[in-house]
């Protein structure tokens, strides 16, 4: 676990990107012209609100062009890396992800942590994911199986369902689930799993040492506005994301890990 926690420098961290917000991206200056006064933090958005604001939600000096980059939705891997580093995952074994779409990614990001050299990385096809038919999904998932056999281990992350409909697929190769949940599940049901929001991506994981869901709190503040909890992710501006809402998030909280001395996100 990092024990370097800082509370000043996340509270300044995050007054920074709501800075940056406000004076550089249309999606929150907008919201300073509606409410006709400069607010001092942006509204809280539901992750569901920002489908299809891609093109406000980019710094107006970098805009996104959907006909020269792919969807901006997509993480880049470092934020998966240290949710699995957070749940123990083995660092070596190959990471399998369950996903509706396939992605040419060969390898997750180097970490901070001397463990993490950068794992292999694969894709599997969710069982709902949009194919062809069941031979064009066998093909696509053909390379992520591949590197599974090779090692004779893997992780695999999804949600509880894919992960029992794919299991079988791993047959013979040692694996490693991790559950992939919204944040309410994950701190309800109190299994050990990663946190994980469609716009958002992976926020928080249930830690190894303590079993409390763990914000990634290098890459994300939280805090309650409101009932609701709302997260800002600290490391991107393409899209800047802030006070956003997580889908199934009722009403969380965040609380500091009396273990740890981490932000963690808990009930009442
Ligand atoms: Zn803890």
């Amino acid at each position: 676990m990092p024990a370097d926690f800082s509370a000043t420098r996340w509270e300044r961290a995050y007054r920074r990107i709501v800075r940056t917000a406000f004076l550089r991206v249309p999606f929150y200056r907008d919201q300073w012209v509606s409410a006709g006064r400069a607010l001092a933090e942006p509204e809280p958005t539901p992750s569901a609100a920002l489908t299809g604001q891609l093109h406000r939600l980019c710094p107006f000096a970098q805009p996104f062009d959907a006909s020269r980059e792919p969807s901006l939705w997509i993480d880049e891997g470092r934020e998966l890396r240290d949710a699995l580093s957070l749940v123990g995952a083995p660092s070596r074994t190959p990471v399998l992800e369950v996903r509706a779409a396939t992605l040419d990614r060969r390898v997750l990001p180097r970490g901070v942590l001397p463990a993490w050299i950068g794992p292999r990385y694969g894709v599997l096809l969710s069982p709902g994911a949009k194919v062809l038919d069941e031979g064009r999904r066998r093909a696509l998932n053909a390379e992520a199986l591949r590197i599974a056999a090779e090692a004779g281990r893997a992780t695999l992350i999804g949600e509880r369902a894919a992960l029992d409909a794919l299991l079988p697929e791993l047959d013979g190769i040692e694996v490693n689930t991790v559950e992939r949940m919204t944040a309410a599940h994950a701190v309800l049901s109190k299994r050990a799993g990663v946190v994980h929001d469609p716009h958002l991506g992976y926020f928080a994981a249930s830690a190894t040492t303590c079993g409390r869901i763990h914000l990634l709190w290098r890459h994300f503040h939280a805090h309650p506005a409101g009932r609701a909890l709302t997260v800002t992710a600290l490391r991107r501006t393409r899209p800047t994301l802030v006070n956003v809402i997580p889908d199934d998030s009722g009403s969380l909280i965040t609380a500091v890990c009396p273990e740890h001395g981490a932000p963690i996100v808990s009930t009442h």
